[in-house]
């Protein structure tokens, strides 16, 4: 397993084609609006190597017996998808932010079910060609960046009548030694930290829309591929020097938008080409393990509600029956989702390959709430925390000779606690209820792994409303 410095060290000898404020990004590990990202991936490394850790970070793997990072990992039994979603927990509350490795993980399981899926159905060497290519993986303890967001052009028209017909990635091109790719996928967390991208489908397709039906890995630095970077709110704090009104010193997030220009694919890397059936259980699959991955959230709220805590008593209001009684709230909240990413994992079950897959439906639920409950908290922490966190003047005026002292005086509540403390944790509740990191706490909660309504649906194709209905009418005395 690499360290987390041999994992920057392994980052800076790629050579991804970068771009941000329009302009080519030559060092992308060294740059200030990127490096908190890579931070958090590197924590992914760094709790692997501490012992207290190695029961999450790390696992056995079922191809070869060594020590592998968890996030290469394929799912064993129902004790993997437990120590997953706490793995999460742990991660989220280390980071503050989105830490960008599971999108990965929750591919390379998908895929390892599906491609066995295929194979069985057309006679397909595509779960072995897979196996090759998981164990690369985990030997070298590579970060995979799991693409599967089209651009989707016009949302009324299936792939092949859109308008522009790269909106969706598509093969273009299929030769003898493997095929040729074009389009974007959107959205891309972690992307300029992975080392491997594997592109998938991002929606059930017919048998016009084959071409689309495709999944592929390639090197991060493949030729033709170009990166750019997407804007945070409150972003360029970090280009100002200082670090109290970034609200999160160390860690960050980032998404970018991938574009494939005529990028070529040798087959052995290649794990779908047009078996359109199987696209749509690429999707549902990956879906519901990647929804069981906002476990996440539950360790970004665990960091709000040791936010609103510490500004409640930095205020010197801790002792207020309604501000015990927002504590108490956030902290139902928050542990309501974590019920949820453990109750999916518990009533896991074993696939035809052998991997674990969580329960759709339950991890569906979970995220589900994810999309509500860390807005209801952040609205109970601004509460508790009060408009001085974004009213706050800057670190530089803190700092200042002319205003100091008049920062000092009236910025000063709780006798026992500094003026720069008290600033310090209302910039972190900022930070993660309208900063940067309200990227991954609020809107990535919202869409991430699929908006609301995506998991509306499948919790209406997975419930049995029949027995339900059954149950009923059986207590009431109605003949079924
Ligand atoms: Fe992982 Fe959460 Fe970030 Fe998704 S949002 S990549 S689940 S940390
Ligand atoms: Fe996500």
């Amino acid at each position: 397993m690499m360290t987390a410095e041999e994992y920057e060290e392994s980052l800076r000898q790629l050579n991804l084609n970068v771009y941000m404020f329009g302009e080519r990004v030559e060092n992308v590990v060294d740059n200030p609006i990127i490096r908190p990202s890579m931070n958090a991936v590197a924590k992914t490394y760094e709790l692997a190597h501490l012992p207290e850790h190695e029961d999450l970070m790390t696992a056995v793997s079922h191809l070869t017996g060594n020590r592998i990072n968890r996030f290469t990992h394929i799912h064993q039994d129902i004790g993997d998808l437990i120590k997953k979603s706490k793995m999460g927990r742990l991660l989220g509350r280390e980071t503050g932010c989105c830490f960008q490795r599971c999108v990965g993980m929750d591919t390379l399981n998908a895929l390892s079910i599906v491609t066995y899926n295929t194979d069985r159905k057309y006679g397909t060497q595509y779960y072995p060609r897979f196996l090759t290519y998981l164990e690369y993986v985990q030997e070298k303890d590579l970060v995979v960046d799991g693409a599967m967001t089209d651009p989707k052009g016009h949302r009324g028209l299936p792939p092949h009548q859109q308008p522009d017909l790269d909106a969706f990635l598509r093969v273009v091109e299929e030769r003898q030694d493997g095929i040729v790719v074009r389009g974007a996928k959107a959205h891309q967390t972690g992307a300029v930290n992975s080392h491997e991208i594997i592109a998938m489908p991002t929606l059930s397709m017919r048998q016009e829309d084959a071409d689309y039906a495709v999944c592929f890995a390639l090197p991060s630095d493949a030729e033709g591929i170009t990166y750019i970077m997407g804007r945070q709110s409150c972003d360029t704090r970090k280009l100002e020097g200082g670090s109290l009104d970034q609200g999160n010193i160390r860690f960050g997030g980032h998404e970018a938008l991938v574009v494939f220009d005529n990028v070529f694919v040798p087959w052995d890397r290649v794990f779908m080409c047009r078996e359109h059936d199987f696209a749509g259980q690429l999707v549902e699959i990956f879906a519901a393990y990647h929804r069981q991955s906002y476990a996440c959230k539950v360790g970004v709220g665990d960091v709000l509600i040791g936010a609103a805590q510490t500004a409640a008593e930095y205020n010197g209001v801790e002792k207020a029956s309604h501000v015990r009684d927002k504590i108490v709230e956030m902290n139902h909240l928050n542990e309501t989702l974590y019920c949820g990413c453990i109750a999916c994992a518990s009533e896991g079950h074993r696939e035809p390959s052998g991997t674990y897959c969580v329960n759709i439906l339950l991890a569906n639920v979970h995220k589900h709430n994810v999309t509500r409950f860390p807005f209801e908290l952040s609205r109970l922490a601004q509460d508790i925390a009060g408009g001085l966190m974004v009213t706050l003047p800057s670190e530089k005026d803190l700092r200042s000779p002319e205003t100091a002292q008049w920062m000092e005086k009236y910025f000063r509540a709780n006798p026992d606690v500094s003026t720069e403390d008290r600033m310090r944790i209302l910039r972190l509740i900022e930070n993660l209820t309208l900063g940067t990191a309200a990227v991954g706490y609020l809107t990535e909660s919202m869409h991430g792994a699929g908006s609301p309504q995506a998991q509306r649906i499948m919790i209406s194709r997975r419930v049995n409303v029949a027995e339900k209905q059954r149950a009923a009418k059986r207590l009431c005395g109605v003949d079924t």
